[in-house]
């Protein structure tokens, strides 16, 4: 049994769903599962929905009135005559969102936007099962919130892998194709819960290892794992073959490419990840696998941007010593920053962190008690894995004033302002 996962820039339109069928045609495909993303910017398009859902609700049938039109302009596209239950299917899922919205009493913010948000997937592999069926492809279409369980920690749950795999195992058929949902899963209550913008590549690995699959391909619209964003550095090289220890130190520090939590998973069985264009699905692409550090060995450029950078040093000049910094990190724990680089001298104690939760705020206003503090929004981290001196001089070619630097043996970084 094979796992391919097709994210939302490979099913962004009609042309998209038919290069993936001409995929799964090429490549004879059987036994396998396919999950699947929500179609281009769908999910975004559903965080304006929840958006509206909390601060305008007016507003909020012009948003989902938005999505409803382009997934039926999809399918107009997409097919010669549409059948009724493909329509209806669809139609129930907007059904039943609005039928959400007036009746739910949970105002917590994460619950709603997993309830909402989730849609994207329901969509896009409602429409893919069809397609595939229509082209005489055999396949079955899972709910993957019956095999996904998490807890409920919404919009960021953690698998509970027991259960999971239990249930992916009674679940999935590993003979014949399957098409389901990245991203979404459910709680032990069967609420739906998500794990995570772009979860989509993890949720591949989990149903990986939970069917000791031989390998996974994740289908990019990029020639495989290269050594930096090409949305950001030029003149890149592809890597053709990483461990998965590199890939996981590459996905650590920011190379967005490959969600995070993807490769714990698929390390501990050695199962191989492929990376691949979905437009020369023929290539070879990156190959994420036990053995070879990094081939070609080539520095590896990744971004991280808006991040913040907080200073702090003692108001009296005293040290900072191990007691100041352990209460300064159960205070990043308790507002929810996500710590991305740490450096100390004797007075002065600087951290980059990610705002991710908005709770910056807070979080100042409890360390200005104590502390002088200076932060600098909107920070630029740029890490260079396997650096040396040419491609460190590459970084300094980009905009920004230099505000803290660090190495190691292996690792760069450097905040711009
Ligand atoms: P999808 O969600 O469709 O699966 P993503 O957008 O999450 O795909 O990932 C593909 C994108 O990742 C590429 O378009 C590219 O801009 C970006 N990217 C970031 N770092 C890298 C890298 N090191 N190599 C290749 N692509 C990268
Ligand atoms: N659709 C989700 C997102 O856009 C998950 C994914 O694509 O991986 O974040
Ligand atoms: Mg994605």
């Amino acid at each position: 049994m094979k796992v391919f996962k097709f994210g939302g820039a490979s099913v962004k339109d009609h042309h998209g769903v038919i290069n993936l069928f001409k995929i799964i045609k090429l490549l004879k495909v059987e036994n396998t599962l396919i999950v699947v993303s929500a179609m281009g910017k769908t999910t975004n398009a559903f965080e304006k929905v929840v958006n509206a859902y909390f601060n305008d609700l007016d507003q909020i049938s012009f948003f989902i009135d938005e999505i409803k039109k382009m997934h039926f302009k999809l399918i107009e596209n997409l097919f010669k005559d549409i059948d009724e239950e493909l329509k209806s299917k669809l139609g129930k899922i907007f059904y039943e969102l609005n039928n959400f919205i007036s009746s739910n009493k949970n105002m917590n913010y994460s619950y709603v936007y997993d309830q909402i948000v989730s849609n994207g997937e329901l969509l896009s592999t409602i429409i893919i099962h069809n397609y595939l069926k229509n082209n005489g492809l055999k396949n079955s279409w899972l709910d993957s919130r019956i095999c996904i369980k998490t807890d409920s920690y919404f919009r960021d749950s953690n698998l509970d892998w027991t259960e999971t795999e239990k249930k992916i195992n009674t679940h999935v058929d590993k003979n014949s194709i399957t098409v389901t949902q990245g991203f979404i899963g459910s709680d032990s209550k069967n609420n739906t819960t998500t794990l995570g913008r772009e979860g989509s590549d993890y949720s591949a690995a989990i149903f990986a290892y939970a069917l000791n699959a031989k390998s996974v391909t994740i289908w990019k619209d990029v020639p495989g794992v290269l050594n930096g964003d090409p949305r950001i550095f030029r003149d890149l090289i592809l890597l053709n073959k990483i461990s998965y220890r590199e890939a996981i130190e590459l996905a650590f520090y920011g190379a967005s490419v490959i969600h995070p939590k993807t490769l714990q998973p698929l390390q501990r069985k050695e199962i191989p990840l492929f990376v691949k264009s979905f437009e020369d699905p023929l290539k070879e692409g990156t190959s994420v696998s036990k053995g070879i550090s990094i081939n070609p060995n080539v520095p590896c450029y990744i971004l991280k941007s808006n991040q913040v950078l907080l200073k702090m040093s003692s108001k009296d000049f005293s040290f900072i010593v191990e007691e100041n910094i352990s209460e300064i990190f159960s205070l990043l724990h308790k507002y929810q920053m996500k710590v991305e680089l740490i450096q100390n001298s004797a007075i002065s104690f600087s951290v980059c962190v990610n705002n991710k939760y908005g709770r910056l705020e807070e979080l100042n206003s409890v360390l200005k008690l104590k502390y002088k503090l200076k932060v600098y929004n909107n920070v630029e981290l740029y890490t260079i894995r396997h650096f040396n001196k040419e491609s460190i001089k590459l970084l300094n070619n980009f905009k920004g004033k230099k505000i803290l630097e660090q190495r190691t043996e292996k690792i760069y970084q450097v905040v711009k302002a």
